[in-house]
């Protein structure tokens, strides 16, 4: 069997090394470049590669194709290879072949590495030998490889579910649904859902799909079609026979006729959606039986996740909070709600087709001022000029840092929640936050 790899990367290299222990004739293509560290594991597997090009010969040739999740439909090589029908899988597709293992897989359009990573703490803490992967780390295919644990928690993005024929996790988590990455499904939200409920597509009447109860995209599409697994809902805002839900600012989880308790201030992560994260990995914790003091214990010593509402620190009585991964308006919505003190608020980048409304009410009750951190900054100084008294503009982080600094008095905080990607002056999400980080150091 001819297995071809579009794509270098983590996913793409991992996906490599476990076709070529498998006994398949491997070619792997990139059409940017491959970075060396890769280029050297590829090298020691003896597996060929290209970079920046597509040999179409080679390609059109594969008897399978395993595209990385970064490689749009629309790219010409994948436009021919549908055209010549040869199977185009994802990589936790391909994995799948060769493992039995038990996964939970962790979608939403946002909170899938807090919930991911929180999820997998419980489980390990718990003494489950468990493995973390999908969007997080070494790649799923190169742990299969491996072949070290026994359990995996996988972020699952919805690039990722597109490619998905036969995989199901055992336990599935749709942690929310809201507008992102719309360019990828011809600007149709209802395609954009669809592909985050292909996770449970494959699931039997012995899984669980367990999901945002108060997310009206969530429940109307579960209105609408049937599913296998057995659901198992959270809410903030109702009472759940079975599930997870909120009373008197504690949580209750009722699983299988069993019910965990734990009030919210002990949660070593704050905000309302981390309350729903903390719901979600509850739930996917007391169904894999780990016990309930170990699962208390866990949720209150969980680290958090860089770039994540990650406290920086306080400088004369200001709290600076890196919240660099909000990439859209839903998950900065969930930042500016947990903030308590009046909030400088560091915004903007690459607009998404944003709409700020839903902010609004917010941005009037928290932020005394904006400093707008973007190329093109008119939809937020149109959106937010008759709210905010003060609005600023530059294209520096280290501007941005000291402008916010000399805006906020004791007690204040500063928070960068762009609510936007970060392309127009950083490499990425994290670039952006490491120099947020580093200017705030540098005060
Ligand atoms: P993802 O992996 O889906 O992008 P992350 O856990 O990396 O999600 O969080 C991305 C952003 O969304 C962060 O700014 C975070 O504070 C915010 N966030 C985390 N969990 C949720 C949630 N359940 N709902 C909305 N926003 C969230």
């Amino acid at each position: 069997m001819r297995l071809v790899v579009l794509g270098g990367g983590e996913s793409g290299v991992g996906t490599a090394i476990l076709g070529k222990k498998k006994g398949y004739e491997v070619f792997l293509s990139d059409f940017g470049k491959i970075k060396n560290n890769y280029k050297e594991v590829l090298i020691l597997n003896q597996i060929p590669w290209e970079e920046e090009m597509h040999t179409e010969d080679l390609i059109l040739n594969a008897d399978v194709v395993m595209k990385s999740p970064g490689i749009p439909d629309k790219s010409p090589i994948v436009k021919k290879l549908k055209e010549k029908n040869i199977p185009i899988i994802s990589e936790i597709e391909f994995a799948n072949k060769f493992t039995n293992v038990v996964t939970v897989g962790i979608t939403g359009s946002n909170g899938k590495t807090t919930t991911t990573m929180l999820t997998h703490h419980l489980l390990k803490q718990g003494g489950l030998n468990v493995g973390l992967a999908g969007n997080i780390g070494k790649s799923y295919a190169w742990q299969i490889a491996e072949n070290k644990f026994e359990a995996y928690v996988l972020e699952l993005s919805s690039f990722q579910l597109d490619g998905v024929i036969d995989y199901k996790p055992h336990i599935a988590v749709i942690t929310n649904i809201s507008p992102d990455h719309l360019d990828r499904y011809n600007y149709d939200y209802n395609l954009y859902i669809e592909a985050k409920f292909r996770i449970t597509k494959n699931q039997t009447e012995d899984d669980y799909l367990i999901y945002d109860a108060d997310d009206e995209a969530i429940t109307g599409w579960l209105e609408k079609n049937k599913i296998r697994a057995k659901k198992i809902p959270f809410s903030l805002t109702k009472t759940l026979e079975e599930g997870a839900y909120i009373k008197d600012n504690t949580i209750y989880t009722n699983i299988n006729n069993e019910t965990f308790i734990m009030p919210i201030n002990e949660l070593a992560l704050e905000g309302k959606h981390n309350v729903k994260n903390a719901m979600a990995a509850t739930t996917v914790a007391q169904l894999m039986r780990i016990r309930k003091a170990t699962i208390r214990e866990s949720l209150s010593d969980f680290q958090g996740v860089e770039h994540r509402l990650e406290k920086v620190l306080k400088i004369q009585n200001v709290q600076y909070i890196n919240d660099s991964k909000a990439t859209n308006v839903n998950a900065t919505f969930f930042a500016l709600d947990s903030m308590t003190t009046p909030t400088v608020w560091i915004v903007g980048g690459v607009d998404k087709g944003n709409d700020y409304a839903e902010l609004m009410p917010l941005v009037r009750e928290k932020v005394k001022a904006i400093v707008c951190l973007g190329v093109d900054n008119s939809k937020i100084i149109d959106a937010f000029s008759n709210v905010v008294d003060v609005m600023v503009e530059t294209t520096s982080m280290t501007e941005a840092v000291k402008i916010a600094q000399k805006m906020a008095e004791k007690g204040d905080t500063v928070l960068l929640s762009p609510a936007c990607a970060s392309f127009d002056l950083f490499e990425s999400y994290e670039d952006r936050g490491k120099q947020f980080k580093n200017a705030v150091q540098s005060l």
